[in-house]
């Protein structure tokens, strides 16, 4: 069974002002919608055509060949970032995941220091991380379109600092952008992760 791209959970213009419908469009029209037909073309008739796409990323046989690391990554990583998105987003979490980001970050003001850090600090395209690392948390960094789950982490939210994920509204201002996330973040879809990651 082929790989598809998953529908968004909410309209193109959900995340305005903060992410403009445009991008929207675009990002998961084409740019995730690439990432998936490049990615059968390079497992047609494969296994592997039939692995979870979370499993064939983290399948260190698999993503040695460039064409499914980069376009299995491309697909791994867009279906996360729609879900921890929500038009009513924002704020900040609570519960257990609140707890384990104290614990790593002292706060979630520092969490949003090393998270925004991340982001800003990432040299062109890629994407930085909150991580489950064993029982904690981290974050970190990636280029292009690998995935935490490379290296036996999960992702449990992500930011996409391709230009194309912001160069509509942002142009070269992508700290703005990064600023302009956290209005966005989905904490409820993040705590979901979290829970089902541990
Ligand atoms: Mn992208």
């Amino acid at each position: 069974m082929a790989f598809s791209v998953p529908d968004l959970p909410y309209d193109f213009a959900a995340l305005e002002p903060h992410i403009d419908a445009r991008t929207m469009e675009i990002h998961h029209d084409k740019h995730h919608a690439a990432y998936v037909a490049k990615l059968n073309a390079a497992v047609a008739g494969t296994p592997l055509a039939d692995v979870d796409i979370n499993d064939l990323v983290a399948d260190a046989g698999a993503v040695s060949n460039p064409a499914i690391r980069n376009n299995g990554g491309g697909h791994a990583n867009h279906s996360l970032f729609w879900t921890v998105m929500s038009g009513a987003g924002g704020g900040e979490p609570s519960g257990d995941l609140a707890a384990a980001i104290d614990a790593a970050f002292g706060s979630f003001a520092g969490f949003q220091e090393k998270f925004s850090a991340a982001a800003a600090n990432r040299f062109g395209s890629g994407w930085a991380w909150l991580s489950v690392d064993g029982g904690g948390l981290i974050v970190e960094s990636t280029p292009n379109q690998d995935t935490p789950l490379m290296d036996g982490r999960t992702p449990i939210l992500g930011i996409d600092v391709w230009e194309h994920a912001y160069y509509l509204n942002y142009q070269n201002r992508r700290p703005d952008y990064i600023a302009a996330f956290y209005n966005v973040i989905d904490w409820n879809s993040v705590a979901a992760r979290f829970a089902a990651a541990r």
